[in-house]
């Protein structure tokens, strides 16, 4: 008889791991309560990416004079901004459910629960409202639910002035003047997204830098960038409260007051500081499932729960909160649903991720980071090219940012890197595979790679 495995929840995390389940045979029941691709493409990644695309391209105009043209101020369509958001999210939600479909995985639209360690409860509801419940005893099941911003009991949302990201894409009107309360990835992207469109930004940074726990010289590049713009940071602040208030001259605007005292006035203000797991109503308690105090359900390396043969992926599992990671979490747990950890069988190693912040210049960066390497004594070498050193950066009329290698100096294997610049995302690809592949700087470096290409900055660092 074939496995029967269920899963919850149709992201990254849940679609990956049917597909790929299905595929190696087992007979998969996949539970969507909103739409097949999950947050990430209906909130997330999907529209926050197209809207910086779109915001990318007027910035890309400013700099239209350098390279010999005319500049010309574009003006934005929000319709045309709407459908386009709407049609890429569509044509993704259609490849997904074809690719589920076609490898026979079973598609239920409604909500499940656990029942008990076994039994996944699931309702469908009908264009009227009525109820039809439906049981499956599962050998295996998949919780991947999920998370949602977190909104502390200060802040009240209210889809117009005082946002949260989902109400972002693109917001009914768009912002003047914008107060971003959160300076990690989501709040710095998002004030590159309303500054590229042309709103005056404000940001609200607890700590000291942007983008806390990242390396100090990648926060510089990225800070100094927002100060060129105009954008205001506030250090050192922690935003207390978020009101709607209408001035003396009768105009609505939002008042964003911080611990410190400071007062911040925006017609807008967005709250970024982070998510919390969708895992209340799930039936975990029933399921015998632990979580941690957060709210988290706590996995081992397989992803598997307390209960063996209940796993948890994607954003509820605490882990990195990154469709990447979801996904490849998904394909590891079919892996070892499927009995095909007990083979040759790669662990997910977290360290290994790779990651981006798409501002301007985008970050990217992998593996061991520098601070960390000198918090434990670690020795490393570490090289670094700056992209004006190159000729293609130079034809791209952007030179901004570095290449940062960091390499084991006594075997030049390579543990990490970070590339600050134009397509930082996609060129940090190499620096990942070198440290998922334990490659030397050398291979790097004896690559016969293309000229001009930014990538010639990746073997110069690795050099
Ligand atoms: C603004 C923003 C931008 C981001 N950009 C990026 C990016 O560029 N790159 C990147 O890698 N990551 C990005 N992320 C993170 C990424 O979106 C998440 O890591 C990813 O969505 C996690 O996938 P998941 O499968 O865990 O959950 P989700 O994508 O959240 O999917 C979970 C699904 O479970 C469903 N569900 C929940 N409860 C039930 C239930 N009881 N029954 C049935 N279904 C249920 C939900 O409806 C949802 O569809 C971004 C996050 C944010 C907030």
């Amino acid at each position: 008889m074939a496995t029967r495995f269920v899963i919850i929840g149709g992201g990254p995390a849940g679609n990956t791991a049917a597909t790929h389940a299905a595929r190696l045979g087992a007979q998969v029941t996949l539970v969507e309560r909103d739409v097949i691709g999950g947050a990430a493409h209906l909130w997330d990644c999907i529209p926050s990416k197209t809207m910086i695309a779109t915001g990318g391209a007027i910035a890309f105009t400013r700099r239209l004079e350098g390279m010999g043209l005319e500049q010309q101020a574009p003006e934005v369509d929000v319709d045309a901004l709407t459908e386009r958001i709407e049609s890429i999210k569509m044509r993704l939600q259609r490849s997904t459910t074809n690719l589920l479909t076609s490898q026979g995985v079973e598609l239920v639209h409604g909500s499940a629960k656990m029942l008990s360690p076994n039994d996944v409860e699931i309702t469908v509801r009908d264009s009227s409202g009525v109820a039809t419940v439906r049981t499956i005893t599962a050998d295996a099941v998949l919780v991947a639910t999920g998370s949602r911003p977190r909104i502390p009991e200060w802040c009240h949302p209210d889809g117009e002035r005082i946002l949260v990201t989902r109400d972002c894409y693109p917001p009914k009107v768009f912002p003047e003047s914008v107060t971003i309360v959160g300076s990690g990835v989501t709040g710095v992207e998002f004030v590159h997204m309303f500054s590229s469109f042309g709103a005056r930004v404000n940001l609200v940074v607890s700590r000291q830098q942007v983008l806390p726990g990242k390396d100090p010289e990648v926060a510089a590049v990225l800070e100094d960038d927002f100060l060129q713009r105009g954008v205001k940071l506030l250090k050192g602040a922690r935003a207390t409260s978020i009101e709607r208030v209408v001035d003396e001259a009768g105009v609505e605007e939002v008042v964003v007051r911080c611990d410190d005292g400071r007062v911040v006035h925006s017609s807008h203000a967005v709250l970024a500081i982070g998510s919390v797991p969708n895992t209340d109503g799930l039936g975990l308690e029933a399921a015998g499932v632990q979580t941690d105090s957060n709210g988290y359900v706590i996995i081992n390396r397989h992803c598997q729960s307390n209960a063996p043969h209940i796993y948890a992926a994607g954003d509820m599992s605490g882990k990195l909160p990154l469709s990447s990671v979801a996904s490849m979490q998904g394909r590891k747990v079919a892996e070892h649903v499927m009995g095909l950890s007990k083979v040759a069988h790669r662990h997910l190693d977290y360290d290994k991720a790779a990651n981006a912040i798409f501002t301007e210049p985008e970050i990217a960066d992998v593996g061991l980071a520098e601070a960390d390497a000198f918090a434990v004594g670690r020795k490393i070498r570490v090289t670094k090219v700056p992209f004006s050193s190159t000729p293609k950066a130079l034809i791209n009329n952007d030179w901004r940012g570095f290449v940062k290698i960091i390499s084991d100096p006594a075997t030049g294997v390579v543990l990490g890197g970070s590339i600050v610049g134009r397509h930082a995302a996609e060129l940090i690809s190499v620096i990942a595979l070198a440290v998922t592949a334990n490659l030397k700087v050398t291979d790097i470096v004896e690559s016969l790679l293309v000229h001009p290409a930014l990538a010639e900055a990746l073997a110069e660092a690795a050099d």
